[in-house]
């Protein structure tokens, strides 16, 4: 067995039933990803639309994609088709663009919105204050193609557990607020999705349903 289906065989063993992995092959060949499914995993993450598209054709039909990178609204119409969820939705005009596409082709597309946890100035995504105003009742209602299914989130590149853990436990926290505000009666709105190689397990104790790990499974990337 390849050293990647066993990653994976280990990963799933350890993983919670309640937590679901999202094996990020950003970088990787379809070789690669093709070992991951062989092992069994079908749910992929890539944070390009371009490697999605160039990827799936060379690739079994029941493989699910999230797109977990930043994704720019004249890309929206090209990418809609082939993927199960977008995690990255950073921006209320990027989340109405993607409604109105996903309009035009009859689809409901599983969303989350990214929240800014980190200390870095860099990361993309809402903060806590934004995300209560994008989702006043009004513009929901407005929103009958995208099921906004929870929260992602990364936490800041570090060595120190504790900052790792709170940032998550804010995550945690504004789901809740979230939930009881605005999808008490919503089942969907169910989803946090944070962990990556590096702190994953961190990630699960602080309420975790979605992990992306991919390091950890195909190997370090090489950076570009
Ligand atoms: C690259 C990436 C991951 C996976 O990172 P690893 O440290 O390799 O597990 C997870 N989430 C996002 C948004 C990423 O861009």
């Amino acid at each position: 067995m390849s050293a990647i289906a066993e990653n994976i065989i280990f990963l799933k063993k350890s993983l919670p039933a309640s937590v679901r992995l999202v094996a990020v092959s950003k970088t990787k060949p379809v070789s690669d990803i093709l070992s991951a499914y062989e092992a069994g995993q079908r749910l992929f993450g890539e944070n390009r639309v371009q490697e999605i598209l160039a990827k799936k054709d060379n690739l079994p039909g029941d493989i699910e994609w999230h797109l977990i990178g930043h994704l720019q609204t004249n890309k929206v119409k090209t990418i809609l088709p082939y993927v199960s969820m977008i995690e990255s939705v950073d921006t209320e005009k990027l989340l109405l663009a993607i409604n109105s596409e996903a309009k035009k082709i009859n689809r409901i597309i599983d969303c989350l919105l990214q929240i800014h946890i980190a200390a870095e100035e860099s990361k993309f995504g809402f903060s806590a204050d934004e995300l209560t105003a994008i989702l006043s009742p009004e513009k929901l209602s407005l929103l009958n193609n995208v099921r906004i299914c929870g929260l992602m989130g990364m936490a800041t590149f570090t060595d120190d557990s504790d900052q790792i853990r709170r940032e998550f436990r804010n995550l945690s926290q504004c789901f809740n607020v979230l939930k009881n505000k605005y999808f008490a009666y919503s089942d969907f709105f169910s989803e946090k999705s944070m962990g990556m190689s590096g702190d994953y397990k961190i990630a699960i104790e602080e309420g975790s349903t979605i992990v992306r790990v991919g390091s950890l499974i195909f190997g370090e990337r090489i950076k570009k």
